[in-house]
């Protein structure tokens, strides 16, 4: 749609915010919320907006914390958390409003947030977005609202020109970087082999694949939810090896056999946990979310017999001469019809929606499911389910995230339904990546490894502590 060049290497955080309120505005998803606070754009400093999202917890909306002061800011976040609550309410009217058009809603939302203050390269991709909102409303049909994946799709497009721009640029400049770039040195790989993860790092911040993959540098030695995960998964994988099928009216067998063997687990990795305390209270979390995640087995049992087939199932896999491992958490295999279903188990967080599994997918942060979907269609199987079990939470029933595999990909979408579907050309488009990125890592010697210029990549980052190439937190960034 647009036409001109505009150097956007250093405004996708900018993009990101827009395409977050956009989808805000016309969705009300709470997630696009929280992500936009995350966003130097809402000028609402990292440590606030943190503080925020805690304090709504995972039920309430964030911008209700921040009407309703659950937390005591400092005069200057109060005032800017306060403008973006209603910013956010407002760009959500401005939407539903007769009228409305991509237009008017960039011009809201660049009134809300002081865009006029904006200069070079972000003022540049600000005007070049605001041109393509201008050609959306020329096309749109009179008395049809404006739909707001037209205007999702022209950030998209700008944040793929500015991701090449920035791989062609040999001087990157970030106007977030705090240090003097460090001297380029080359750096040999050492690896043969990829896993769906490190593709995955890789892709979301290549300064922390070279953390972990290149330097090996220490992590910490490992949180009470990691070894809750490594626990829960070590007693589903000997449940099953044990019970590859499960009979709704073993119901009383089966609830003791994985209470007892999730009481074996938790005792082989009692050492993982700082104190007693930490340790019993995972462990009865893991008992109430063992039984829960039993109903949901006997229920799938009942209404779709099912035989599990594999679990820890190894799998390797050559592409384009890269040969990509990994393990398969449950592979089950449908009574009737011979389809098989990847299931990976979640103890830690989790896509919210079939949709957001999707778009991780489509935006190659995630390859994990696209990998094992590709290892076990090229053994033979027909799998035509890809599954997430969420497995942290003792207070809520098992509800996975699903994705049917189809021949091709419906139009995207922004529902919170948990099952959706996936195009076999989506799950082409990541191999494709998968090849590009592993080509790119085995291409003899890397000169660079960029930092991401998410700041929320870096909040869960083992070593943020450590890194000095991060993007700096907000308030720096305003001088504040
Ligand atoms: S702190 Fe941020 S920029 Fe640095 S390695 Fe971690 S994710 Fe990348």
């Amino acid at each position: 749609m647009r036409a001109q060049t505009v150097d956007v290497s250093y405004a996708r955080p900018l993009l990101s915010f827009v395409r977050d309120l956009t989808r805000y505005a016309a969705d009300r998803r709470e997630r696009d919320a929280r992500r936009a606070l995350g966003s130097p754009f809402s000028r609402v400093p990292d440590i606030d907006a943190r503080a925020l999202i805690v304090a709504a917890g995972e039920n309430r909306p964030v911008a209700e914390a921040i009407e309703k002061e659950r937390i005591p800011l400092g005069h200057t976040s109060a005032v800017a958390a306060r403008r973006f609550a209603k910013a956010l309410d407002g760009l959500a009217r401005a939407f539903r409003a007769q009228g409305a058009t991509a237009s008017v809603h960039l011009v809201t939302l660049g009134l809300s947030f002081g865009f006029e203050t904006l200069a070079g390269d972000e003022r540049a991709t600000f005007d070049a977005l605001v041109a393509d909102a201008n050609e959306i409303d020329a096309a749109a049909v009179p008395g049809i609202a404006w739909d707001a994946t037209s205007l999702v799709a022209a950030i998209d497009r700008l944040a793929v020109h500015a991701l090449e721009t920035a791989r062609e640029n040999d001087e990157p400049r970030s106007p977030l970087a705090r240090h003097d770039r460090e001297a380029a040195r080359s750096v040999k790989r050492k690896r043969a082999h990829f896993s769906a993860s490190s593709l995955g790092t890789f892709a979301e911040c290549e300064r922390r694949w070279y953390y972990r993959y290149v330097c090996a540098a220490v992590e910490d030695r490992g949180s009470s939810a990691s070894f809750y995960g490594t626990a829960f998964h070590w007693a589903l994988e000997r449940f099953h090896e044990e019970y590859p099928r499960v009979d709704p009216a073993d119901i009383a067998l089966l609830e003791l056999k994985i209470d007892s063997y999730l009481a074996t687990a938790f005792e082989r990795f009692r050492s993982g946990f700082e104190t007693t305390v930490e340790y019993e209270l995972q462990k009865r979390r893991a008992k109430r979310t063992g039984r829960r995640y039993l109903s949901w087995l006997l229920e799938r049992a009942r209404t779709a017999p099912f035989e599990i087939i594999g679990t820890e199932a190894s799998v390797e896999l050559d592409l384009a001469g890269y040969t990509f491992i990994g393990y398969i958490d449950r592979l089950d295999r449908d009574d009737a019809t011979g389809a098989v279903t990847v299931i990976d188990y979640k103890t830690g967080s989790i896509a919210e929606s079939a949709e957001a599994y999707r778009e991780s997918v489509a935006s190659f942060v995630d390859f994990q499911l696209p990998f094992y979907y590709w290892a076990r269609t090229a053994v033979g199987d027909r799998v035509t389910r890809l599954s997430l079990v969420p497995l942290k939470e003792a207070a809520r029933d098992v509800r996975p995230i699903e994705l049917e595999v189809v021949p091709v990909a419906t139009p995207r979408g922004y529902g919170d339904a948990p099952i959706g579907t996936i195009g076999i050309d989506e799950l082409e488009r990541a191999r494709t990546k998968m090849i590009e990125i592993a080509a790119h890592l085995a291409d003899g010697h890397i000169d660079r490894f960029p930092a991401t210029d998410d700041p929320n990549a870096c909040g869960y980052c083992a070593y943020k502590s450590a890194c000095r190439e991060r993007p700096l937190p907000r308030e720096d960034r305003f001088g504040r």
